[in-house]
């Protein structure tokens, strides 16, 4: 059971931490196992969905890569000031494609299969995938939680979906779903995985609130969160 405690208290302190840092990312080298107990350390990679070329949903001037973005560092930052090691897919809004990705299609597949190598090549990998959702009724609001068929992963998810909720104080809640098969990123997966919709940029409340860093902040805590009552392989590896 999570106490409703922990989250407003993670919050507040990221917060702080984040204006203290101003943004600076704390390294890697501080990870000191802090919360984690396994003898082989998770590595937690943290995909900031699309970018390059690839600005995923786009509602007005704002492009979904862009607060893919914005959250996947700030969970990054978070994860590694509580001792979790971390792996990102990218840290800037550009990508490096290789010379034949000369179109579109090209340069997004070349990015999927980079993507993909990293995560099948990271040891004892789980993937955090964050995303922004887009609907055609400007009302549709709030977070949804899609896991892998990897053992391990809709455990996982669930955890997310409470602590996240719990973190924005959403209104609206939706119960974790599995991924679309077709999503090239968690096709066979190797490791447990979850792709966070961390709300919509059709709503232009929500949108607004996107943006901010605030609740961005609230977002990766809630994030974190689920990590921590679920980062001991016994836990995150518990099919239910
Ligand atoms: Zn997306």
């Amino acid at each position: 059971m999570i106490k409703k405690i922990w989250i407003p208290a993670v919050i507040l302190f990221v917060t702080l931490t984040i204006i203290a840092l101003d943004g600076v990312r704390i390294q890697s080298a501080s990870n000191s196992q802090l919360s984690n107990s396994a003898a082989m350390p998770r590595n937690y990679i943290i995909d900031a969905g699309h970018g390059g070329a690839d600005g995923g949903a786009v509602a007005g001037d704002v492009i979904e890569s862009d607060i893919n973005l914005d959250v996947a560092l700030k969970l990054d930052s978070l994860m590694a000031l509580f001792g979790y090691q971390t792996v990102m897919t990218r840290d800037t809004p550009d990508i490096d494609y290789p010379d034949d990705a000369t179109t579109l299609r090209k340069m997004k597949n070349a990015d999927s299969r980079a993507r993909r190598a990293l995560i099948q090549s990271t040891p004892n990998a789980v993937l955090i995938s964050i995303h922004q959702n887009k609907y055609k009724s400007p009302k549709a609001n709030g977070t949804r939680v899609f896991y892998a068929v990897y053992d391990g992963s809709k455990n996982f998810a669930d955890r997310v979906t409470t602590t996240l909720n719990q973190a924005i104080s959403a209104q609206k809640t939706y119960t974790s779903m599995p991924i679309d098969k077709d999503i090239y990123l968690m096709k066979q997966t190797n490791c447990p995985a979850i792709l966070v919709e961390c709300g919509f940029i059709s709503n232009p409340t929500e949108r607004e609130l996107l943006q901010t860093s605030e609740y961005q902040i609230k977002i990766a805590a809630g994030i974190m969160s689920g990590v921590t009552t679920a980062d001991a392989p016994d836990n995150i590896s518990e099919t239910t």
